[in-house]
């Protein structure tokens, strides 16, 4: 687990804090991988968008994967390298202005492509193919494999518009079917994405295998990684794509926050509560929204426990009106109070980028702390609530 190496009582709150330091541990390893094997990395914007970041990673990673408009154009202006886009669909004023920024895009379906190649003649063109082979389970949300997903052509439709199109100008496949997996699971998909679309890729120069790859996690087998990127690579010469968004930023940030306020239960018989200025709702959606629990330390570096496990139990839980705006219950040490401060782990992922200001609350403030100390990088207040409603 990593530690907050800076005083988390020297921020205001709430905030997150990210970490050089660890980032850079991610990078290093990302880029140990596209080393040995020579496939290409990309961030995947949609989880770590933090720019101030970038001239960091771009010296390790090979560029940007994009959702659409901002997130590509993001990457162009302030990464650099490759930068892909893959939407469901995308607008035609859309792609008018991406071509502006993107150099490879990945089409929904070959009809998609079909409507759009005029414009995109002179870019890199792929497909996003499915072969809808779960091998996760518990969160169908982020599951693209679900029945009757949407991300992705099936064989039998890739077939289908195939023979009505043709696959002139298609020079790519692209596969997203993971999440926080291991490479076993990569493997099999990989193997079964073989079986189904194996007779396309003698045709192909490149294939991206996506994200929801866990690299950057201890006990991750980057070995079976590295085997199935040089399969593709030797057997049909193709050049891999990756492209994690999880991975890159994972543990290396924070959020920080403050008790505000000890509610006791006793009268009750329940649990006491700790309000604290930041929400679930609004700072981590994805504790909800996943669901997750996310590990929790104390002033003095101590992780947190289960509820009842340690001296004394709270529910943790936001400063909204929503009643489900709670972060989970948990056990410490030593009693809170108000003025504590509490650190929330791996929040530099799927959190600054999806947060939102749901009953007022303020946007927590970022911060990034770098071998020349730690400086806010943003500080937000009512103007920014005031342009979103
Ligand atoms: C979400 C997503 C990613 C990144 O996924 P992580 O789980 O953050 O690694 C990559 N590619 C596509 C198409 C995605 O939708």
């Amino acid at each position: 687990m990593n530690l907050p190496t800076f005083d988390i009582y020297g921020v205001n709150t709430p905030c997150y804090v990210i970490e050089e330091k660890y980032l850079k541990q991610n990078a290093e390893l990302l880029k140990s991988v596209s080393d040995i094997t020579g496939c290409k990395i990309l961030l995947a914007q949609k989880a770590f968008s933090m720019y101030e970041t970038y001239p960091l990673l771009s010296l390790y990673l090979a560029g940007t994967a994009a959702s659409g408009l901002y997130e590509a154009r993001l990457g162009r202006e302030r990464f650099g390298g490759e930068t892909h886009v893959y939407s469901p669909a995308y607008k035609d004023e859309d792609i008018r202005e991406l071509i502006k920024y993107a150099d490879h895009f990945v089409f929904n379906s070959i009809g998609q492509y079909n409507k759009h190649r005029d414009i995109v003649k002179d870019k890199v063109c792929g497909i996003r193919v499915n072969p809808r082979y779960s091998t996760q389970s518990g969160h169908e949300i982020y599951d693209p494999c679900a029945k009757g997903s949407r991300l992705g052509q099936t064989i039998a439709a890739f077939e289908q518009e195939a023979e009505e199109y043709g696959l002139e100008g298609i020079t790519g496949l692209h596969f997203h079917t993971l999440c926080e997996q291991n490479s076993d699971a990569l493997k099999i998909t990989a193997e079964e994405v073989e079986r189904q679309f194996g007779r396309f890729l003698p045709h192909m120069k490149w294939i991206n295998f996506g994200g929801g790859h866990h690299i950057t996690k201890e006990g991750y087998d980057i070995d079976t990684l590295c085997k199935t990127i040089e399969h593709f690579k030797q057997k049909y010469s193709l050049t891999v794509y990756l492209e994690p968004g999880e991975a890159v930023a994972l543990n290396a940030g924070f959020l920080i926050a403050s008790v505000i306020d000890v509610i006791s239960g006793k009268a009750d018989g329940e649990r006491d509560i700790a309000i604290l200025d930041a929400s679930a709702a609004c700072h981590m959606p994805d504790v909800l929204e996943m669901p997750y629990r996310p590990v929790v330390l104390d002033d003095k570096m101590n992780a947190a426990g289960e509820p009842d496990e340690k001296a004394y139990s709270y529910t943790l839980a936001g400063d909204t009106c929503l009643a489900g705006d709670t972060i989970g219950a948990y056990s410490f040490d030593r009693p809170l109070k108000a003025g504590d401060r509490l650190a929330f782990c791996d929040m530099a992922i799927y959190t600054m980028c999806k947060n939102n200001t749901f009953n007022g609350m303020p946007l927590p403030s970022i911060y990034y702390n770098t071998d020349s100390g730690i400086n806010i990088i943003k500080r937000f207040g009512y103007e920014d609530f005031l342009s979103r409603v």
